[in-house]
């Protein structure tokens, strides 16, 4: 499979990377090694500004139908006294959004593979993991496998890219060019230590 863009991680960075990406017509693969949304909150706040992306990504109106205004925080000492505030700020407001809201991260990752799957040009692998990178030069090669626990049982699917592809990506590259694979799979990811993912050019 050749595409301009490969996204490791179907969490809820690389959904919206796939939805960013997939919305201004780059063809996506997208490889996640879990068959499903994983089920638990884990975030469970946000701020405007990622409502406003949210917009970007096509689900801004969906989602503010399922999100509530944070309240603000009060932390407290072991003795209950307060020890921080954070407050939120009255409307009007400056994004248009509450500057703190409450979600729901199954309900909220499921909305944005919704908005995924409405782009044609974007392929979603699920249940497969990444297993290997490949330095070729002008593209990156990847392999990976279905996914079973611990190890995928057999390569099932290569994926290359190119390492120069007209991208609206990285904002912050000079010229129309991507140097880059979003490493969206998570603190706990090989890729991590890799070092083969490379890095937007500042
Ligand atoms: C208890 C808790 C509370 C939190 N509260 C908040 C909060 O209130 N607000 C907030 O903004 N954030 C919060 N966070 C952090 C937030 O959950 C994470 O920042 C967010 O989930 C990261 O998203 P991600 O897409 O980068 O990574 P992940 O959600 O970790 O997704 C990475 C994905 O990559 C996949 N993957 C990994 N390696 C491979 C591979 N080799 N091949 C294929 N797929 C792979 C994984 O299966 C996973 O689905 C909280 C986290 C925790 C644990």
């Amino acid at each position: 499979m050749d595409c301009d863009v490969a996204i490791i991680g179907y969490g809820p960075v690389g959904a919206t990377a796939a939805a960013l990406l997939g919305g201004q017509g780059l063809t996506v693969a997208v490889v996640e090694r879990m068959a499903g949304v994983y089920d638990k909150p884990r975030a469970i706040t946000a701020d405007h500004e990622v409502m406003r992306c949210m917009q970007f990504a096509g689900i801004g109106t969906e989602l503010g139908a399922h999100v509530r205004p944070h309240p603000g925080t009060r932390y407290l000492g072991v003795d209950g006294n307060t020890i921080k505030q954070t407050d939120v700020i009255p409307p009007p407001y400056p994004l248009g959004w509450p500057t703190g809201i409450h979600f729901i991260q199954p309900e909220f990752e499921a909305m944005l593979r919704r908005a995924v799957a409405r782009h044609g040009n974007v392929e979603v692998l699920l249940a497969h993991e990444l297993v290997d990178l490949a330095d070729l030069g002008d593209s990156i090669a990847s392999r990976s496998g279905i996914w079973r626990g611990r190890r995928p049982a057999r390569s099932e699917r290569d994926i290359s890219w190119p390492v120069t592809a007209p991208t609206a990506s990285c904002a912050e590259s000079s010229g129309s060019t991507m140097k880059t694979s979003p490493s969206t799979s998570g603190g706990s990811s090989w890729m991590r230590g890799s070092g083969g993912p490379r890095r937007c050019p500042r």
